[in-house]
């Protein structure tokens, strides 16, 4: 085979027409800020999402990286606190920890891509938090990992940025911690541009986030606000750390969110395509998903079992226009990036992470690719497997 594949690997699809609609009757009636709208774009989104994931109270604001820092805030975390989170993630999961003054403390991923359940154990006594990153949409078995925090008295806020839509065991994801908080970016599951969104059934870290985020004295127009008595605990207390989402995101995202089964479907008919066709090549492994998971698989990844031979091969992939991110890198590259990339973060040994970076390939999953496109790759992923590794 000579084939080359010719299609970009961060291409998005063209937001829906009728996103497009309410986007432009926004921008006619000028009311941009989401508590001078009346009705709201940004409280419908909030009673939509609230109800799509079965959460008490939801909370759109301007970033995933927001939505975990005001979670953080709301918990109590504050200057030098420790905060336990995956040694292997992307870097606004240390950065929000960083924004609140925080420590990181870093856990062992496992090479099923999860937090390590056994070093969490270990190390779950050194904080009151887990920022649990459900990194490139793989979720641990989330019985055992609750059970842990529990017993080991850890609010766990949960990072869906990657598992938007996916559920453990038919609970669904950013729902099993006390938080759960979801990211809107352009290369999410839904796409504002910029944008997140939190949820919580806890009433109080709900008013927290809500008077946080810069309600001034309008927080009742939340979509799913507690009661005033409930605000009436954490008025004066809270300050204003601006992050609202405007009525333009929350438009466009409308739409978005009713159709995420939809969408979570069609990736998942491209990733069951790639990973069946990346199965069983010399010298690679694909991750098995565990038969609680439920999955968005808007990204792959595969285990090689030389890193000394990764570099080679994913030259060859790249030479024929298929793209893989390597976290083995000496150096930070693009949106790719590992622990001991975080100078602002303390070092931390973590060997079995970092034997598991080595090895770790990972790409995108565009909807714009069709599964003619999905057997191009992996076609072309085959000889060079053959080839080189
Ligand atoms: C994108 C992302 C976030 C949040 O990112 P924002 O760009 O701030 O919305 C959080 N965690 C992970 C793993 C991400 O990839």
């Amino acid at each position: 085979m000579t084939e080359n594949f010719t299609k970009p690997f961060t291409r998005q699809e063209p937001i829906p027409e009728p996103a497009i609609e309410a986007a432009v009757r926004v921008m006619r009636s000028g009311a941009l800020h989401r508590y001078g709208a009346d009705p709201s774009e940004v409280a419908a989104l909030e009673n939509e999402f609230a109800a799509q994931t079965g959460a008490k109270h939801a909370l759109a604001v301007a970033s995933g990286g927001y939505a975990m820092g005001c979670a953080m805030r709301a918990l109590g975390v504050g200057p030098g606190d420790p905060v336990l989170t995956n040694g292997w993630t992307l870097a606004p999961v240390p950065g929000a920890i960083a924004a609140v003054g925080a420590k990181p403390v870093l856990v062992e991923v496992g090479e099923d891509l999860c937090i390590d359940l056994d070093d969490l154990e270990a190390k779950a006594g050194q904080a009151r938090v887990l920022m649990l990153s459900h990194m490139r949409g793989h979720i641990a078995d989330m019985r055992r990992l609750m059970a842990i925090c529990d017993a080991a008295g850890v609010a766990v806020i949960e990072d869906c940025a990657h598992t938007m839509g996916a559920a453990w065991d038919g609970v669904p994801s950013g729902r099993w911690g006390a938080v759960g908080c979801y990211s809107c970016q352009t290369y999410k599951h839904v796409n504002s541009g910029e944008g997140g969104l939190i949820v919580t059934d806890d009433p109080d870290l709900a008013a927290k986030m809500i008077l946080l985020s810069g309600s001034y004295m309008l927080y009742a127009r939340n979509g799913t606000a507690p009661d005033e008595e409930v605000f009436a605990r954490h008025k004066g207390e809270m300050p204003n750390v601006s992050g609202r989402m405007d009525e333009l995101r929350a438009a466009i995202l409308r739409p978005q969110v009713a159709d995420l089964p939809e969408q979570a479907r069609r990736w998942n008919a491209r990733y069951d395509a790639l990973e069946s066709g990346l199965r069983n090549l010399p010298g690679l492994r694909v991750i098995e998903r565990a038969k609680d998971e439920s999955y968005v698989g808007s990204s792959i990844q595969v285990l090689a079992d030389d890193p000394a031979r990764v570099p080679d091969f994913i030259a060859g992939c790249v030479a024929r226009g298929v793209e893989w991110k390597w976290f083995g890198h000496a150096t930070a590259q693009g949106f790719t990036s590992a622990h001991h990339h975080w100078a602002y973060v303390e070092a931390q040994s973590l060997p079995q992470t970092d034997a598991i970076l080595a090895r770790l390939l990972d790409m995108r999953v565009p909807l714009t690719f069709d599964l003619d496109d999905c057997a191009t790759i992996t076609g072309i992923v085959a000889d060079e497997a053959k080839k080189h590794l």
